[in-house]
């Protein structure tokens, strides 16, 4: 059985088509994918996420040992809700040298390229094995990835390195900062707010809380970046959303607020976490004073490691000899790049398409990107037959 060949510009329409939304099944878009890999005779692995709605694909074109390249991407793309689009988002248009539909540079234009380079992965004699590692739910803090990674580690030959087709205009990203995201729930005690004796007011210890991570965010100010080479160059720290009390004559019970920080991959989560923990210690004595249930605890409610810079790392040796680049990047988003190299993998984000581009109305991924993806993927082949 044999598929016909299509174009990247073709995969990239069909690809496009499907609305894959992080919170939709991304099922027929993976149904696609794996019938046209199975055209032409690759076969791929499903790793589920949430049973009969959301599923990564796993697939290696060439011999099945040890090594090679992963080439990564993500399914899921970002909602167009409340976005003015001039044409419908789901049905591709080409326009002025760019093809314009959500996900073209986020990053299914990545994705299409490699789809499109099937056949000449298959027609040659392949010494290292290249793979495709397609995950879902990245887009809503990479978590769909994660079982993925554990199915390559646990269950596959290990991957030499990993290519990651976030948009970069096809320079080669080697660091991203981390992302974490926190949630601090403080339980006060509730009282008539005539009697401030006989309650713990949530609201007012957020405050101290508050003012704690304003003190951390200006700490990691100060402290800077060591590599020189992220903007802003520093850790941030951010509140972003904050919820308390019942009425103004009731000593609030419950404030929670949830935060974030986008750390430089030389800080370490603990570290925050550690200084957050001691901080609320110093504060929950008085609390417990009038509530044995009073308190404050902090959640980690996701973590996507940083990408760190890695001396001789073979996946940007390749990466800038395929991309014909001099240089490597840092960027401040993070990716699955992250997650791939703390599972011992080395990483390295490369792809079609800007970043300004993504998650706005009217995405697009120039056409010359494409063709240079192309062009990337044809150096991909003539390397893995050597
Ligand atoms: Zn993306």
């Amino acid at each position: 059985m044999s598929t016909q060949r299509l174009s990247s510009t073709q995969l990239l329409e069909k690809l496009i088509s499907f609305d894959s939304t992080s919170r939709n099944s991304n099922l027929p878009l993976i149904d696609f994918i794996q019938e046209y890999l199975a055209g032409f005779g690759v076969k791929s692995t499903r790793v589920d996420y949430e049973k009969d709605n959301k599923t990564n694909l796993y697939a290696t074109i060439g011999p099945d040992i040890e090594g090679g390249v992963v080439l990564s991407g993500h399914t899921d793309v970002v909602p167009v809700d409340g976005q003015d689009w001039s044409n419908d988002p789901f049905g591709m248009v080409e326009h002025d040298g760019r093809l314009f539909g959500r996900g073209a540079c986020d990053m299914k234009g990545f994705i299409a390229v490699a789809l499109a380079a099937v056949p000449d992965f298959v027609a040659q004699d392949l010494k290292r094995p290249i793979h495709f590692a397609f995950s879902c739910d990245e887009e809503v803090g990479c978590t769909g990835v994660r079982p993925l990674i554990d199915h390559i580690i646990d269950e596959m030959p290990k991957p030499g390195m990993v290519i990651v087709g976030e948009p970069t205009l096809m320079k080669v990203v080697d660091a991203h900062k981390g992302a974490c995201r926190f949630k601090t729930t403080i339980t006060g005690h509730e009282a008539h707010s005539s009697c401030t004796h006989l309650g713990v007011s949530s609201i007012l210890v957020a405050g101290k809380m508050l003012n704690e991570i304003d003190r951390i965010a200006e700490d990691y100010r100060q402290r800077g970046d060591s590599s020189g080479r992220f903007d802003p160059p520093y850790t941030t720290v951010q509140v972003g959303m904050i919820e308390g009390g019942t009425a103004n004559n009731i000593i609030p019970g419950k404030t929670t607020f949830d935060w974030e920080a986008r750390m430089l991959p030389e800080h370490s989560l603990e570290e925050l976490t550690s200084r957050i923990s001691a901080f609320s210690k110093t504060l929950e004595p008085e609390m417990k004073a009038i509530s044995e249930k009073a308190g404050i605890k902090t959640s980690v409610e996701n973590a996507i490691p940083g990408l760190a810079a890695q001396e001789e790392s073979p996946a940007e040796v390749l990466a800038l000899h395929l991309a014909q680049a001099n240089g490597t990047q840092a960027v401040s988003y993070g990716t699955e790049a992250g997650l791939f190299q703390r599972a011992g993998i080395p990483a390295i984000v490369c792809g079609p398409g800007s970043i300004e581009q993504a998650h706005k109305a009217d995405e697009y991924v120039e056409l010359s990107q494409m063709q240079q993806c192309e062009t990337f993927m044809q150096r991909l082949t003539h390397h893995c037959t050597t």
